[in-house]
């Protein structure tokens, strides 16, 4: 079965409860949120009345939580080995991973970061090393590492980088990876040929160490090093391979989140977007049919 969701909000007063109220609003069976908002770090109380609600909304809706996924914020940047930095990521992915603890959540997705002024294999050092450092055996989270599309001075836009990550933790089960078509895309590879792409994850990391898919179309050619997502199919990656992708039997367990613009900024696409991926097949009228129905009350 299909494991389709978005990103979604997590609001102050809704929290949990609202994250999967939203969710289901799109048709959705899992979903990915931030504990607040991703560019910053305001974080309030999680509230477990609100957990308990959300958990007994999603038993009864056939939402399997432990396919659920938090994002961490992109402030947080392992790969700056500057002091002061360094140790406010340290500080704030260790609170994020306690929240996601409290919240039940499992699975942690996190950029590795841009190593900014010193080299990339300092910045990789200076990833695993705080990785160490948080990743304890009594840590009921996993952190998933996400493939990034080579902006800048990101690091982890190959899965050699990626790899070395992972061989440099020492707590192997900790540790897994978030695979995302647009950033892949943009950092050189083709999903076109998805089962070359499949083959060669295996046979660098691992396909079992994938735990959750973020599926997106580019606004850019392979190998731009952009990052800017597209609504599905209307990217250079297109729906055709976009839905292999999201059916490959080798990713059958791995939860979809779509992280797809909202149209006119203003509109969430998903509910659209997931049906017409349920239905598999491509609606080149979907961002007109968003918009109008928007503005036709
Ligand atoms: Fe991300
Ligand atoms: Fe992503
Ligand atoms: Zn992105």
């Amino acid at each position: 079965m299909l494991i389709i969701g978005s990103h979604v909000s997590f609001n102050k007063n809704n929290q949990l409860f609202g994250s999967a109220l939203e969710a289901l609003s799109y048709g959705s069976n899992t979903f990915m949120f931030y504990t607040g908002a991703p560019q910053n770090t305001i974080r309030y109380p999680i509230r477990d009345d609100l957990t308990k609600e959300a958990l007994v909304l999603m038993k009864e809706k056939g939402i399997d939580f432990s396919k659920v996924v938090v994002h961490a914020p992109y402030i947080i940047n392992l790969a700056n080995p500057d002091k002061e930095k360094y140790d406010f990521s340290l500080s704030f992915l260790k609170e994020e991973l306690k929240r996601c603890t409290s919240l039940g959540i499992n699975k942690l997705v996190l950029h590795p970061g841009s190593h900014v002024h010193v080299s990339k294999e300092e910045g990789i050092k200076s990833v695993i090393q705080g990785l160490n450092l948080l990743l304890k055996d009594d840590l009921p989270v996993q952190i998933l590492l996400e493939t990034m599309a080579g902006k800048g001075t990101e690091v982890g836009s190959t899965l050699e980088e990626i790899k070395e990550i992972i061989d440099g933790v020492q707590n192997k089960e900790k540790i897994g990876v978030c695979i995302d078509t647009c950033h892949l895309n943009d950092a050189g590879y083709d999903l076109s040929h998805l089962d070359a792409f499949l083959k060669k994850f295996d046979e660098t990391i691992g396909l079992s160490k994938i735990g959750c898919v973020h599926v997106n179309d580019s606004k850019n050619v392979r190998g731009s090093h952009k990052d800017r997502h597209e609504n599905i199919g209307f990217g250079t990656l297109g729906f055709d391979t976009l839905l292999k992708v999201l059916y490959h039997p080798l990713l059958e367990n791995v939860p979809k989140i779509l992280e797809t613009p909202y149209v006119d900024r203003l509109y969430p696409p998903y509910k659209e977007e997931i049906r017409m991926i349920r239905n598999k097949k491509f609606d080149e009228q979907l961002i007109e049919k968003i918009k109008n129905s928007q503005t036709n009350f």
